[in-house]
């Protein structure tokens, strides 16, 4: 079971910085979804929810996610679920139900880098960057890499440029975790494709890409692009599928996000 000494409600952000950065015992609470399911001894635990990070907002050319912002607002704001096709509200639909979506947040998803996770697979092939209150802000990519960085993630900055977006996943059953998931963009000059759950975590196929990029979009080359894909991507076992089987969906579920993109 989750044992939490003390519990810090941050006043602002550098108090909270401190306080994580000073104690090594000490956790960043997102919803605490995550957090527990896990038997962590926490020293102190360090609420973020009186610091006005629960916000959706339209920029000049950005949308910007607040950490402490729910899942279930992702997926019923009119600018996250109008935008990129309905990818980003998509990408958290299946995750467990309401109730939960209702409390698990975009900080701790970004900052769980969970290799399984759904919407980190649509923020990638959205570009967008991770606000850290100490470093700044970085690519979601860089992010991922940076395991073990003590920061916190203040918000999610999307570019507002995606013209079209589309995600897939495969499921045992509908709020499963996925076996596979994939998220495609389409811009004025250029396409992402991103595969998670892959077991590992999500990436890009940038060939596959690269190919789209130089053949245009059309029936044909959708199914070429998600060959490709399976190609230059690793797929490995779990207990939820087999890295064959992974490696097979893949052009299934990359055709089916590039059809929906092509509409
Ligand atoms: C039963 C269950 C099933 C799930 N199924 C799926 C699924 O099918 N697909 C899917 O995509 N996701 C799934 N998830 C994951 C979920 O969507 C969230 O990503 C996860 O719960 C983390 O969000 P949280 O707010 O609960 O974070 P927490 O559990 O509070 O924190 C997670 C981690 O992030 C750190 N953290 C939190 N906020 C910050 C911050 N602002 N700055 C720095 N560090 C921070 C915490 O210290 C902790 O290490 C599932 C979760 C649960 C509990």
């Amino acid at each position: 079971m989750l044992q939490i000494k003390n519990i810090l409600y941050a006043k602002d952000l550098e108090e909270a910085y401190r306080a994580y950065i000073s104690e090594p015992d000490s956790v960043v609470l997102g919803g605490c979804g995550y957090l527990r399911l896990g038997s962590r001894k926490i020293a102190t635990a360090i609420d973020l929810s009186h610091l006005n990070l629960d916000f959706i907002e339209k920029r000049e050319d950005t949308i910007e996610i607040g950490a402490m912002t729910t899942l279930r607002a992702i997926e019923t704001s009119p600018l996250t679920s109008d935008l990129w096709g309905g990818m980003l509200a998509n990408s958290v639909s299946h995750i467990v139900g309401v109730q939960l979506r209702n409390i698990v947040t975009t900080g701790g998803t970004v900052a769980g880098r969970y290799a399984f996770s759904d919407p980190i697979t649509a923020l990638l092939a959205l570009d967008a960057k991770v606000a850290l209150f100490n470093h700044g802000e970085i690519d979601l990519a860089d992010f991922l890499e940076t395991k073990g960085l003590r920061d916190i993630v203040v918000k999610i900055t999307i570019p507002d440029d995606v013209r079209n977006g589309a995600f897939a996943s495969i499921r045992k059953s509908n709020t499963d975790y996925a076996i596979l998931n994939c998220a495609v963009t389409v811009t004025t000059d250029s396409f992402r494709i991103v595969v998670g759950s892959r077991p590992g975590k999500a990436q890009r196929a940038t060939r596959a890409e690269a190919y789209l990029l130089a053949n245009g979009l059309n029936a044909d080359t959708a199914s070429k692009a998600g060959k490709i894909a399976a190609e230059e991507l690793k797929f490995g076992d779990n207990p939820r599928g087999k890295g064959k089987y992974r490696s097979a969906i893949c052009p299934v579920l990359i055709e089916r996000c590039l059809a929906e993109v092509h509409k």
